[in-house]
């Protein structure tokens, strides 16, 4: 349904390799296992054929590689041990390969195509990134939701970001490949992600295809950083976006412009979601909680009402959102910065009930945020969603500690991040004895 990029890719690397290798079409060729993110990880292709095996790793060169070429080496290995090299197939594909890598290294290489497809290839594999985190087809309370990450370049550098910015993404006509696809399988409703997605020149255009040609409803996650300059908003919402949901921290200038580290920018956003709401958007504002944010958050509420509702009775702020980061890529400040639920609770309520007064809809408990029991001694805070319902690929982050065993909201609940497990285990954590009254009110996604 929509294309598999890596998949591709890889179809385009296998037959350069094989022909700069000068193998025949007899030989089998294939890519390996796509796994999670381990540092200098090789790309591994397979070689089969005549009833013989061998495995290629493909590595960025080390000063003393035996074959290597164009800043790449190889080695070979057999999965169930050592390979004979006098067996005459194995020794002939050797021989291919000695002759390409083993060539000297002042001479002209014709393996430019190859060496590239393979570069992105590598980045790809070594982050353990793959299609799912690029473009989805996901089950929203309204129907199909589509999400399109557009690249993972930012303005911005936050320290609770799980990306990094130097993470590989699909080029832009594989991008408006998969809007298409999407739009073809019925999606009226999409997220467009990055990184930042208004640092990329071709963001109008896309909006303008999903709004215009596919008649979408596009919703955006920015910083709103770019939104300052009123041309750029512009030509979003004459491509035809509607919604935009901006990541907003903290009110406090210095504690946000150190948590995405880029200094001056918390003045540029509080600016962006001005322009925003004046330009007409509905604006929902996301707000990670950590250690540098979760003694701040009431007055982080406060300023919220008072710069974005109360002045803006024709168009104010709608939605507000807390989360809690998970798997930061920088893993030594997540564990600095990852707060225990116990010291989450107080200031998170007095900032729902501060939004719930200004008539704000605020909400903790999505899959990125905090679990019900949080709320235990204000039920009327929490929106129950029933957990099966929400998607399959955010509930996989999701785990339920020991403390949740036999616990009555379990079936509203997804639990707390696997990586809050790790850390804190069941701590903060209380099982509900019986469902509280309010669960009768189930609600439904606020998000338009
Ligand atoms: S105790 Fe566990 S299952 Fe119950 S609400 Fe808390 S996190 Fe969810």
């Amino acid at each position: 349904m929509l294309s598999p990029y890596l998949a591709m890719l890889e179809a385009d690397a296998l037959p350069l390799l094989r022909t700069w290798l000068g193998l025949s079409d007899a030989v089998s060729l294939r890519f390996l296992t796509h796994g999670p993110r381990v540092e200098s990880k090789p790309l591994r292709v397979a070689l089969e054929g005549e009833g013989r095996s061998l495995t290629l790793l493909l590595e960025e060169a080390a000063p003393d590689a035996k074959w290597r070429r164009d800043g790449w080496q190889v080695t070979c290995v057999r999965p169930d041990g050592e390979f004979s090299a006098r067996d005459p197939v194995i020794a002939g594909w050797l021989r291919h390969l000695a002759r390409r890598f083993g060539e000297p290294a002042g001479r002209a290489s014709d393996g430019g195509a190859l060496f590239e497809t393979l570069e992105h290839l590598r980045l790809f594999h070594a982050e353990g990134i793959d299609d799912s985190q690029l473009r989805r087809l996901e089950t929203a309370t309204h129907g199909m939701r589509g999400f399109l990450r557009i690249g993972h370049r930012c303005n911005q550098d936050c320290t609770i970001c799980p990306q990094g910015r130097h993470w590989p993404s699909a080029p832009e006509p594989q991008v408006f490949r998969w809007l298409d696809e999407l739009a073809a399988v019925g999606v009226r409703h999409l997220t467009l992600s990055g990184g930042e997605p208004t640092i990329y020149p071709w963001l109008a255009r896309l909006v303008e295809r999903a709004a215009g040609t596919h008649g979408m409803r596009v919703l955006l996650q920015t910083n709103a950083v770019q939104f300052a300059k009123k041309r750029v908003l512009r030509r979003l919402t004459d491509a035809g976006l509607e919604y935009a949901f901006v990541s907003f921290h903290s009110a406090d200038e210095d504690v946000s412009d150190r948590l995405t580290r880029a200094p001056g920018t918390h003045r540029r956003t509080v600016e962006g979601i001005r322009n925003a709401l004046d330009a007409g958007l509905w604006v929902g504002l996301n707000c990670c909680v950590d250690a540098s944010t979760v003694d701040g958050l009431e007055a982080h509420a406060r300023f919220i009402v008072a710069q974005f509702v109360t002045p803006r009775a024709h168009n104010p702020v709608a939605h507000v959102e807390y989360s809690q980061p998970g798997a930061y890529y920088d893993e030594a400040s997540m564990e600095r910065a990852m707060v225990s639920l116990d010291r989450v609770r107080a200031p998170l309520v007095e900032a729902l009930r501060v939004l719930r007064d200004a008539g704000v809809h605020a909400d903790c408990l999505g899959t990125c945020g905090f679990p019900p029991c949080l709320l235990r001694d204000d039920p009327s805070l929490v929106s129950w969603r029933l957990a099966g319902r929400l998607d399959a690929h955010d509930r996989s982050a999701r785990c339920h500690p020991a403390a949740c065993d036999g616990c009555a909201a379990r079936d509203y609940c997804v639990g707390v991040r696997r990586e809050y497990r790790v850390l804190h285990g069941s701590r903060g954590l209380v099982a509900f004895s019986a469902m509280p009254d309010a669960v009768e009110a189930l609600e439904v996604d606020p998000e338009p």
